[in-house]
């Protein structure tokens, strides 16, 4: 994917985590009972030092007074101490589910939103990125920050609890030892930020190599067929063995910033302890402690410390999040095609056009390759119900054109008129409803035949579905298998023939009933008697349509209205097959090579396609 640079960020921004937190919005009662709970939670766990310090110096009395006055027994204390335990465990049950209730749905609810964001975007957005990162990241990105929300986010709060809660018990019984333990922590959090702000960069890379390496595994298991016939797997896995790499060094280096970080820590909490131990031995012995009191400052000191050393975790964690986070709001800002909402089935909107196609001196270019035009000042006009033959030789624009007039790309200049209407003025539902394109390389859904065949208008009948299949010359092939309509078709069709897709796809593209039919190649794949059933069938719906028929099998399209010769991005001559053999030097060309080939190899099929029904 063609990332941007990571930008060079400093720190935590307060706007980027209340753009995290803003996904949780839906939930905010629940969440916010569960900050309560939280809190609750962490004071009472805050008492366990207290306790267990009261614990000590009844056990053992000591020449100190003992703190505030109070000298409880040891079962009353124990008792306490049990009491808050139990209260704990069931606060942190409460608070637990109920921080991860919050984050899945919030997550669960992104996933939606940027599948939505996704799959609304304009082709161009495709034609710039690759699927595999864009899976990558709608899986791991999200995940990382479904963790966050379910458990870093209560995690910051626990240990921002413990860290106030233990510097000001410490405090309130001495402030001398508080200030020795305190004098350590700006050390320690310095460190902190800024080792985590390395993290958040690195881990941002990370992810990016984990998804370059994702995008070779899905693009060669797709075409694992082709990587098996060239023989490439050795290739292949060098390959994927090098975006592993990559990506190795790249967590390593995190790694390494982050043990570098815990080891740190882990000397500066201990190195803290020991200074207090030290101190606080230092007052007992002078008679200015209890045991109790040094109890409880050691177990204080543990608590601060380990929130001390846990921030760097969060922070880590945090960064790491915000980086995702960042990618995430990157799609999501990202322009669909239709206003958001409207991803409704186009089909809804109802508006039947009539099917006038006419280009006006149309340019253009894809938006990938801007310096090389494709489409040059083309021109032509279709009426409704005419069948018009696109052919001319490979590269020439006829498969672009076809792009153009579903709106998948906006022309550089010039217009397309669908009845009239320029197409960028009409109502893309109603603009997409209206037309149905069978392109040479069929895609199916992993379902079953008549789901395949409905994903064409998902709300048809059974009794509709049956009719496209028959005059898709479906029906029959369809009963040969036992499970019928039912026969799941497997992944992107791989169970069936290529005349077979073909065939269902036809079904797909006439149970929409569009006003133009756009076949691209659409028979390419079929034997000549199948084709020359289907063109026969397709000549029977063919009255109140648009046809637009791209084939490089001249022979098929000879009884078109209209045959238009494209050339390098331009219309090069229009007319019927008797004129153009006669006047169109690349028709004739044309006309001639596949003849010479089609004379070597089968007799050429009946040229039934784009014939007028009387005629046919
Ligand atoms: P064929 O008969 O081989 O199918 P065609 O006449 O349909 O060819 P197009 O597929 O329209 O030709 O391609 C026209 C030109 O546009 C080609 O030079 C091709 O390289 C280029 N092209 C096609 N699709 C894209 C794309 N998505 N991005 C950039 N260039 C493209």
């Amino acid at each position: 994917m063609s990332e941007p640079a990571p930008k060079a960020r400093r720190g935590l921004h307060f706007d980027e985590i209340r753009a995290l937190l803003a996904y949780v919005h839906p939930w905010r009662g629940r969440f916010a009972l569960a900050l309560t709970a939280l809190t609750v939670s962490m004071i009472f766990g805050l008492m366990f030092p207290l306790l267990v310090g009261y614990l000590v110096d009844a056990a053992v009395p000591s020449i100190a007074p003992a703190p505030g006055g109070w000298s409880p027994n040891v079962n009353t204390v124990a008792l306490l101490l049990v009491g808050t335990l139990a209260i704990q465990a069931v606060l942190t049950f409460f608070y637990s589910y109920a921080f991860n209730f919050v984050g899945e749905n919030a997550v669960a609810r992104l996933r939606r939103r940027l599948y939505e964001t996704l799959i609304g975007l304009p082709m161009k957005f495709f034609g710039e990125h690759r699927v595999g990162e864009l899976t990558s990241r709608l899986s791991s990105d999200l995940s990382l920050m479904g963790d966050t929300l379910c458990g870093t986010i209560p995690q910051a709060l626990r240990q921002t609890i413990m860290l106030l809660g233990g510097v000001v018990a410490i405090t309130a019984t001495s402030p001398r030892l508080s200030l020795v333990m305190v004098s350590t922590f700006p050390v320690l959090l310095i460190v902190a930020v800024f080792v985590g702000r390395k993290v958040r960069r690195v881990s941002r890379e990370a992810q990016d190599r984990l998804a370059e390496s994702a995008t070779i595994v899905e693009e060669t298991l797709q075409g694992i067929a082709n990587v098996k016939s060239f023989a490439n797997e050795a290739y292949e896995a060098r390959r994927y063995g090098a975006g592993v790499d990559a990506y190795l060094q790249t967590v390593l280096s995190s790694a390494r910033r982050r043990a570098g970080l815990v080891a740190f820590i882990i000397l500066g909490i201990f190195g803290s302890i020991i200074l207090v131990l030290w101190y606080g031995a230092t007052l007992m012995k002078a008679g200015q402690l209890t045991h109790g009191q040094l109890t409880r400052f050691t177990l204080y000191t543990l608590f601060v410390g380990g929130a001390v050393s846990s921030f760097a975790e969060v922070f880590s964690q945090l960064q790491r999040t915000l980086g995702a986070n960042e990618r995430v709001h990157e799609l999501l800002q990202e322009t669909g095609e239709l206003p958001s909402g409207t991803t409704a089935p186009a089909a809804k909107t109802g508006l039947r056009l009539r099917g006038a196609v006419a280009f006006e001196n149309v340019v253009f270019s894809y938006p990938s390759r801007m310096d090389l035009p494709v489409l040059r000042g083309l021109s032509l006009v279709a009426e409704p119900g005419q069948r018009i033959a696109l052919v001319g030789p490979s590269g020439a624009g006829k498969s672009t054109l076809v792009s153009l007039l579903l709106r998948f790309y906006t022309p550089d200049s010039g217009r397309i008129r669908l009845d009239g209407e320029d197409v960028q003025l009409l109502d893309l539902a109603t603009l997409r409803a209206n037309m149905a394109i069978v392109p040479q390389e069929v895609m199916l859904f992993g379902g079953s035949i008549r789901e395949n065949i409905a994903y064409g208008r998902v709300d048809a009948s059974e009794a509709e579905i049956r009719a496209a299949a028959e005059r898709a010359h479906c029906s029959e092939f369809i009963a040969r298998f036992p499970e019928g309509y039912d026969t799941l078709v497997g992944e992107r069709g791989v169970k069936l023939s290529g005349g077979q897709r073909q065939r269902l796809a036809i079904a797909r593209a006439l149970l929409i009933n569009p006003a133009v039919l756009v076949l691209d190649e659409a028979t390419s794949a079929l034997d000549a008697e199948s084709e020359a059933i289907i063109n026969a069938n397709l000549m029977r719906i063919a009255q109140d349509r648009t046809i637009i028929c791209i084939s490089h099998r001249l022979s098929m399209l000879v009884p078109a209205d209209a045959i238009m010769v494209l050339e390098r991005g331009k219309v090069y001559d229009i007319g019927r097959h008797e004129e153009l053999l006669h006047r169109c030097d690349i028709y004739k060309h044309l006309w001639q090579t596949q003849n010479r080939h089609t004379e070597t190899r089968t007799p050429p099929p009946a040229p039934l396609a784009l014939a007028r029904s009387s005629g046919a």
